[in-house]
């Protein structure tokens, strides 16, 4: 699968390291073709080149805007060696094959950046260059494409060694390229939403196609439009919506973090109910039975469910639909429901239900995407789950059988809840979730406080973190964090460790008789 190069079409905005690059090629007798500036360049270097005008029969035309634009430079571009019928088209017209494609763009990023007026912006938008690039790409079964100059020495180290470009490289090179055009494009398309007066959000954009445009954002003086791409993943981006009002913005956000939160919880183990409020989850269970698991989930913070979205790892039944309708909610969102619970929610003329078809797998790899000004924050999805993870007991006293099923549980729902995180949890139920703080001891309080409230409100006497667990999604960095989490009646802990404190956090523990063990593994969420 090793492609020698014969001729290459080098037509270079970015000059950098064009000639030693060049040079090298034609010192392997590649016949080297460019346009007016890139030719100039060699030429003045001393290296031999032809004009692609002569290649054309055409000269550069309209200030540039037409230079490669022809049917002997991408013929000879897409053209696939193999195939009898392109070869004898190749005769038939003239056409030479181009083995090589080295391209980069004008510097439209860098014009706008620059602060240019509109007509210089537009100039700068590249045309036969995407072209290029893109047709190369497309043909990489013989064709290579070169678009970064980060590039240049990779390729040629690569043909001075095995007397061509092997398929793996020209498929990663047709991958860079074809980000290279999309960048390049978003980056035009989103200097004309600046541009233009009016938000107008395009059918199709960013991750895939238009799914909604929204009525606002955020905030009511904030536009908006939710973009869903091609995923197979079931989610709020494929669910169907069966009745209620259009979701808004933070519905939708919300929704997402609640159905995410809740595949956490393997249906065949047990059924499971996540209510969320604002991107956090202020109450989440397991139970024998949907209904059982939502009022278990709804005693956590009674009050902050008012107004939340609830999902559900398992098929909506009557029960739990009852339930659910019996306060005020915005979104049910589960993998399907039954007659007789799409029935019951109909009761509730604005209340949105969502069937996804199924749960995602919170195993699952791929890549979250968080914009900041300027530019894109890229990771790999959080998919760290807690029963792969080597718990490693750190106290004297060991956890109970009970004690562990509860901080597996404590600790998936710190997945989900914003740092930092502390959640309570007793009889795999939480039973108080502090989010979102910027101390850990403050979620702590916060956590132990709404626990009090919500024995209040349940007319308990004594609120229900008397003998919980507690997990925390990143380590204790001083032992007053913990304090409060014994004060408030937790016996046994579960947190990734890796302080420098450690020791002190562990003699704490022991010193309270409680049993702590290490993760080993982090779940900030931001
Ligand atoms: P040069 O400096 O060689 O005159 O021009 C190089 C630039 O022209 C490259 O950035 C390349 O992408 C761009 N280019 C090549 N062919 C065409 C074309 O047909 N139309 C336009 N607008 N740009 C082209």
């Amino acid at each position: 699968d090793v492609r020698s190069i014969s001729r290459a079409l080098i037509s270079v905005s970015d000059k950098t390291g064009l000639v030693a690059f060049a040079s090298r090629l034609a010192a392997r007798g590649v016949e080297l073709v460019s346009t007016g500036g890139t030719r100039k360049a060699l030429a003045d270097a001393g290296l031999p080149v032809k004009d692609v005008a002569d290649l054309t029969g055409f000269p550069e035309m309209m200030d540039g805007r037409v230079k490669t634009l022809h049917p002997k430079v991408h013929g000879g571009i897409l053209a696939v060696r193999a195939d009898a019928a392109h070869q004898a088209s190749m005769a038939e017209h003239g056409i030479a094959p181009i083995d090589l494609v080295v391209v980069n763009l004008y510097p439209f990023e860098a014009t706008v950046a620059s602060g240019a007026d509109y007509d210089t912006c537009i100039e700068n938008i590249d045309i036969g260059g995407p072209a290029m690039i893109r047709a190369a790409a497309k043909n990489h079964g013989d064709v290579a494409v070169i678009v970064d100059v980060a590039d240049y020495e990779p390729v040629l180290a690569e043909v001075e060694a095995s007397g061509g470009t092997t398929l793996a490289t020209r498929r990663r090179l047709a991958q860079a390229a074809y980000a290279r055009t999309a960048a390049y494009d978003a980056a035009i398309s989103t200097w004309f939403a600046a541009a233009n007066e009016t938000f107008a959000p395009p059918r199709r954009a960013f991750a895939g196609d238009l799914a909604e445009e929204l009525r606002y954002g955020e905030n009511p003086h904030q536009k908006a439009a939710f973009y869903a791409g091609g995923t197979a993943r079931p989610g709020v981006a494929t669910a169907r919506q069966l009745q209620g009002k259009a979701l808004s913005y933070n519905n939708l956000n919300d929704t997402d973090a609640a159905f995410e939160a809740v595949a956490e919880f393997d249906p065949a183990r047990a059924p499971a109910v996540v209510i969320v409020k604002h991107a956090n989850p202020c109450g989440v269970a397991e139970g024998a039975s949907l209904v059982d698991a939502y009022r278990k989930a709804l005693a956590c913070d009674p009050t902050s469910a008012f107004g939340g979205i609830v999902a559900l790892n398992r098929t909506l039944d009557a029960d739990a639909a009852k339930a659910i309708v019996e306060i005020f909610t915005e979104v049910i969102v589960a993998p399907d429901a039954t007659e007789e619970a799409i029935a019951i929610v109909g009761s509730k003329k604005n209340l949105r239900l969502l069937v996804t078809g199924g749960l995602p797998d919170p195993r699952a790899g791929g890549l979250t995407v968080k914009s900041l000004a300027g530019g894109l924050l890229v990771q790999g999805r959080d998919n760290a789950v807690v029963d792969d993870m080597e718990l490693k007991v750190v106290t004297k006293r060991a956890p109970t059988a009970a004690e562990l099923a509860d901080m597996a549980f404590a600790f998936r729902v710190a997945k989900h809840v914003k740092s930092n995180a502390i959640v309570y949890a007793k009889d795999l139920a939480t039973v108080g979730i502090g989010a979102g703080q910027m101390s850990r001891v403050d979620s702590a309080r916060i956590a132990a406080r709404k626990a009090i409230d919500a024995a209040e409100v349940a007319g308990l006497a004594a609120p229900l973190t008397r003998g919980c667990v507690v997990a925390s999604d990143a380590f204790f960095p001083f032992a007053d964090g913990l304090m409060t989490a014994i004060e408030a009646g937790a016996k046994a802990v579960i947190q990734p460790g890796g302080s420098i404190r450690d020791a002190d956090v562990i003699a704490a523990a022991d010193a309270a008789g409680v049993a702590m063990v290490f993760t080993g593994v982090r779940h900030f969420r931001h």
